[in-house]
């Protein structure tokens, strides 16, 4: 066998998703596709941050600390810290079968050693499993004891500023114990794949789950359009269909039984046209003036930053709104958080003040405001839950109007208002903004409030623009949505 590839607990579990992109990323490991985009960056910077203090929560460890790509170094050193008495070694590293591991925290145990795998999950996981079965299984052919196996993750239940339960640790013993069996095969079957040519494997859920795959555009570059993937809310039915032969939407056997949002589709689709339901408009009815267009943007912190808060939670920190003026035309309010600060009060204060008026107040897929504003209620205390439950009593939710109505072969299968506003108001655009969807924007929020002190304040003003002008886009796009429905409506 080549010596040229080796495995480790990363390449390990990419191969146990797919072959094909186990054998890219080994031989291709400077492929564009592995260099990390922001979003992924700063979630490998929060596993990071997360996995050193976990470290303090099992304190008294030796630190095996090199270079990433010193594992003979690693190795040595962990040997060394083996023979001495030290408790607990962080990063603790072997190399057995080709394979090579670091394990987060290894513990001595009076019968062995316990192994620690830290995710910033709040749970554990079925697919941490694999990457504490290989750790195992290497560390056996190293000759040590493994007794107990953990999946240390981020706890729920811990409510800021008490972070001493921040942590939770998940006995996963059995759970590994029932994989290892199978581990050698799976390690000796990827070695041997990685010494041939590039594997043939078909597209597949295993393209997206349990990780999406970076290598995603090149093996769906030639899907055809209207795959029978993207109908709406198919699952696993989709790839039993591809599996008989059923690719594409127009290939669907004509008496399929669909939900009716996805028969719609399948309608748009064959006949290449926008469908519009005639009772749209009566779902439209509900939206009675004054209105007031609302949208949130949050952070979520994996460690809690402010009181009463738990790791995740969504904490709004900015809003955009739209306000319908009498005399015709909408007035814009906005508000972003000025610093590090707990902006909750002031929020719920705005809040109140935008939407003043307002007989229905309108959001895209509802559920997320209305998220929002429970939690702040819940945090403020009384007087503040009456505030936010009567602006939640006017929310009406624009979403279901296009789902359960509207359907156009450009949505692809999708109702996020990234993919109906370029097609129902094409005027609008999400294309030109530096910060164009919801996810960068709570990263770079994360950014700007909680490490403000290490951006420059031209930075700092260059992101608030960008993230205002993101927001105010949400909630004009909605208002020109609805405008575009109501003209859809009428023509029916
Ligand atoms: S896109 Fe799918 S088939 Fe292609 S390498 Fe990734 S997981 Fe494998």
């Amino acid at each position: 066998m080549s010596p040229a590839y080796r495995l480790s607990k990363s390449r390990f579990t990419a191969g146990l998703q797919c072959h094909k992109q186990l054998w890219w990323r080994v031989h291709e490991p400077g492929a564009p596709e592995l260099v990390p985009d922001a979003q992924t960056q700063a979630i490998f910077d929060q596993g990071t941050d997360v996995g050193a203090l976990a470290r303090s929560y099992v304190p008294g460890g030796t630190l095996i600390d090199f270079a990433y790509d010193q594992t003979r170094q690693k190795v040595d050193a962990t040997t060394v810290a083996l023979a001495g008495t030290a408790p607990v070694i962080y990063e603790a590293s072997f190399f057995a079968d080709r394979v090579f591991v670091a394990v987060d925290i290894l513990e001595r145990r009076p019968d062995g050693f316990g192994l620690i795998e830290v995710k910033s999950s709040t749970s554990a996981k079925p697919e941490h499993l694999p990457d504490a079965a290989i750790q195992a299984h290497v560390l056996g052919q190293a000759g040590l004891a493994v007794r107990r196996v953990e999946i240390m993750h981020l706890n729920r239940a811990c409510t800021f500023p008490d972070l001493t339960d921040l942590f939770a640790r998940t006995d996963v013993t059995r759970e590994v114990a029932a994989l290892l069996p199978g581990v050698p095969a799976q390690a000796q079957e990827q070695l041997r794949m990685l010494e041939g040519p590039l594997p043939e494997v078909a597209i597949g859920p295993h393209c997206s789950a349990p990780h999406a795959c970076p290598f995603h555009s090149r093996c769906w570059a030639d899907v055809p359009a209207h795959h029978v993937s993207t109908l709406y809310r198919l699952g696993q039915k989709a790839w039993d269909l591809v599996s008989a032969g059923c690719g594409t939407i127009p290939a669907l056997p004509a008496d399929l039984s669909l939900s009716a949002t996805a028969e719609r589709q399948r309608r748009s689709v064959v006949s290449n046209r926008l469908i519009v339901e005639p009772s749209l408009r009566d779902a439209l009815k509900a939206f009675e003036p004054p209105l007031a267009f609302l949208d949130f943007e949050t952070i979520n912190p994996a460690i809690p930053v402010w009181d009463g808060c738990h790791p995740y939670d969504s904490i709004p920190v900015q809003f955009s709104c739209h306000r319908q003026q009498r005399g015709g035309g909408y007035e814009h309010v906005e508000w972003l958080a000025g610093g590090p600060g707990d902006p909750r009060p002031q929020i719920a204060e705005a809040l109140v003040a935008a939407c003043a008026g307002a007989r229905t107040i309108v959001a895209y897929n509802a559920s997320f405001e209305k998220t929002c504003l429970r939690g702040l209620g819940l945090a403020l205390g009384p007087k503040a839950t009456a505030s936010m439950e009567d602006i939640e009593s006017r929310i009406v939710d624009l979403l279901p109007a296009v789902r359960e109505h509207v359907y156009h072969p450009g949505f692809g299968g999708s109702f996020s208002l990234k993919s109906v506003l370029p097609v129902l108001v094409p005027e609008l655009s999400y294309d030109e903004l530096e910060v164009s969807d919801g996810s960068i924007a709570a990263l770079e929020l994360a950014r700007l409030l909680l490490r403000g002190e290490t951006l420059v304040e031209a930075e700092k003003t260059r992101l608030r623009g960008a993230l205002l002008r993101y927001c105010e886009l949400d909630t004009w796009g909605t208002v020109r949505l609805l405008e575009r429905l109501r003209e859809l409506a009428d023509g029916t």
